[in-house]
């Protein structure tokens, strides 16, 4: 069971991986393409970084009860996603500490009892705000592997990869994923829909791809 602690450490740990991912990025490698279907790393890091003022606003509304939402429309969500990807590399990476930072304070600011105060998701799901560290967690883990810088999920913590398969599994229903196998760092980039290998059906012909997740 992942804890308050355990997902605050995590955040952390994932925005570690993805400041080293871009720190050696210069412009032409930023533009390259990163893993996921029609973004570049840019695309990614703008992402990443409006996800982080995006989650702050959930951290301002259960301090202050003043309802903030994620983003102010899906519209508005993609537009700020590409108008990221096209700032240079430096600013990006600029943008990218700054968001991570406010994040970080803002998430240190909380109570007790304000980490149990309901906020919504931008799915429009009701989630206590203690669920916000473990949102980010998933963002900065996962699109740290993206970024397709060398990060892979085997390098990401065992019990975050256990927690990601489960929330994975609840979210797309267990029943619309066939039965695989294959090792837990394979079957997680499987079930998220990511680039994988080793991952086979229980009668070991090929497991037939996922849509990306997240
Ligand atoms: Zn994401």
């Amino acid at each position: 069971m992942r804890t308050l602690q355990t997902t605050l450490a995590w955040v952390a740990e994932g925005t570690e991986l993805c400041r080293k991912a871009v720190a050696d990025l210069d412009e032409a490698s930023y533009n390259e393409p990163s893993l996921l279907p029609g973004w570049t790393r840019k695309h990614v890091v703008a992402h990443v970084a409006a996800n982080a003022r995006a989650l702050r606003n959930l951290m301002h509304w259960a301090r202050t009860g003043e309802p903030t939402p994620m983003y102010t429309s899906p519209e508005q969500r993609l537009a700020d996603i590409e108008s990221g990807a096209t700032l240079p590399a430096g600013w990006l990476t600029a943008w990218f500490e700054q968001s991570a930072q406010l994040l970080a304070y803002a998430m240190a600011e909380l109570t007790e009892e304000q980490w149990r105060a309901e906020v919504l998701t931008a799915q429009g799901r009701t989630v206590p705000a203690g669920e916000v560290p473990w949102m980010r967690t998933r963002e900065v883990m996962v699109h740290a592997v993206d970024l397709g810088t060398g990060v892979q999920f085997a390098d990401l913590p065992e019990q975050f990869r256990a927690e990601l398969r489960q929330d994975i599994l609840a979210k797309r229903g267990s029943d619309t994923v066939p039965a695989i196998q294959g090792a837990d760092a394979d079957i997680t980039a499987y079930l998220a829909g990511r680039p994988y290998t080793g991952v086979a059906n229980r009668d070991g012909s090929p497991a037939e791809p996922l849509t990306p997740w997240l």
